[in-house]
């Protein structure tokens, strides 16, 4: 599965906001926004008005990079979200937060979303019993996400499930047991990216 692997931090000043994509870094004064918040690139100090297709365009941006999504696959889940039932902007935000790689990081795996992706891709987790190694896997309602016997014993698994996460109301966890299990689809209360979605849908319906 194709991945950004540029410049992280630029994403963030490219946003104007902090995104979180590089774990504890983002939290201490290394972050690079923090040393220069402005936007990358000769210009990037310059204040510029965004018109109307910008304001919609960076808030899709912004979506894309804090899931770590590309264009393509962005587009698809915005397919998938319009042809479901309900609000567009919430569904879209619901797929994107029901991603295998997602729910690994909300369940405290991984100290941001691109260090989960790689747990997931490494095949370190079974997904009701059955060792499940794509990111964009979609989990459902019930389903159980449990950390793999071999990986248990490592280092970087302890130090998980020492310093465990807030969980959001959707899902549960046995950190003895190194289990999570989704006990709920996320309402858009659950969701606490900071992601304007009916900018998005705009955008993608003009
Ligand atoms: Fe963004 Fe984190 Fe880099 Fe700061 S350290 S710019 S929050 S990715």
């Amino acid at each position: 599965m194709a991945r950004y692997t540029g410049a992280t931090c630029r994403l963030c000043r490219r946003e104007g906001m902090k995104l979180f994509l590089k774990g504890d870094r983002c939290y201490t004064d290394k972050c690079a926004f923090v040393r220069r918040s402005y936007a990358p690139g000769q210009h990037g100090a310059a204040k510029k008005k965004l018109s109307n297709y910008g304001v919609q365009l960076r808030e899709k941006q912004k979506a894309r990079r804090i899931y770590g999504v590309l264009e393509g696959q962005f587009r698809t889940y915005y397919e998938k979200a319009d042809n479901m039932r309900g609000i567009t902007g919430e569904n879209l935000l619901k797929l994107l937060e029901m991603r295998l790689d997602n729910v690994v990081y909300r369940l405290g795996y991984g100290a941001s979303r691109a260090e989960a992706r790689q747990l997931v891709t490494h095949g370190h987790f079974l997904v009701n019993g059955k060792k499940v190694d794509i990111a964009s896997y979609k989990v459902s309602v019930n389903d159980e996400i449990l950390v793999t016997e071999k990986s248990r014993g490592t280092e970087k698994f302890k130090t998980f499930i020492e310093n465990p996460k807030t969980l959001p109301k959707w899902l549960e966890a046995n950190v003895e047991n190194y289990s999570g299990k989704v006990i709920a689809e996320p309402s858009r209360e659950d969701i606490d990216v900071p992601v304007n979605e009916t900018l998005i849908v705009e955008l993608y319906s003009k």
